[in-house]
């Protein structure tokens, strides 16, 4: 099977999970996702599983992307800014619904091989830098959107404080037991308000930058 009847049967699976915001499915559909994956995965591109990638890290799995997204409950104005871009798929994915991405990843190796891939994919609107994602990015504060996709065991102070007020937050928390939970948090009035989703399991976020 060629890689677009692949990716026609990953979105029918996505909308079959929930998925059934138009614009997060039609960003799904434009984004190559087998360019961001490490070549010997290739045949896996548009299966509906995390995959390993450099660095010992991992491209989130299609539907925890398409899901997180979709949380966000993005505008084409939104600021967004997101923790650990990894692979840069999906940062590739919010690029398609916003005007302005900026993602932060702690392995400059990782964030070199995601930069060459948003060129080659003629993707121009995400703005990377190298650091670490706890600290946020003050300069270009408040954002109106923020996704962290790395397992946190709390909301990370900076990042909250550069959340604008109505903003939204997608993260994933962990307990004391190690589960995780993706959590929808948002700023009203300066104050949090959270919910948690659906379990997950990502990479930790680790304090640094390598
Ligand atoms: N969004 C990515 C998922 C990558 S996995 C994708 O679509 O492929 C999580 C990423 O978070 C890893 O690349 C990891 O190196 C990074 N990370 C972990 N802790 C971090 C931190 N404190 N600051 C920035 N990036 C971090």
């Amino acid at each position: 099977m060629k890689f677009e009847a692949r990716k026609i049967r990953l979105i029918m699976q996505l909308r079959k999970q929930g998925i059934t915001n138009t614009s997060v499915l039609s960003a799904i559909e434009k984004v190559p996702r087998e360019k961001f994956i490490p070549k010997n995965f290739i045949d896996q591109a548009y299966e509906n599983s995390a995959l390993p990638i450099e660095e010992g890290q991992t491209i989130s799995q299609p539907f925890i992307v398409a899901f997180m997204t979709q949380a966000l409950t993005l505008e084409r104005n939104s600021k967004v800014l997101e923790i650990g871009t990894g692979s840069g798929y999906q940062s590739a994915v919010l690029s398609q619904i916003c005007r302005r991405i900026f993602t932060i990843e702690r392995f400059k190796s990782l964030l070199k091989i995601a930069q060459s891939k948003f060129s080659i994919s003629n993707i121009h609107n995400i703005v990377t830098k190298h650091g670490d994602g706890h600290l946020g990015w003050p300069e270009q504060a408040p954002f109106n959107r923020i996704i962290v996709t790395a397992a946190s065991k709390s909301v990370p102070k900076n990042l909250f404080l550069q959340l604008s007020d109505n903003g939204i937050m997608i993260i994933p928390l962990e307990d004391e037991h190690k589960n995780q939970k993706i959590y929808f948090i948002k700023k009203i009035n300066k104050k949090i308000y959270k919910e948690p989703l659906i379990s997950v399991r990502f990479v930790p976020l680790v304090d640094g930058k390598n």
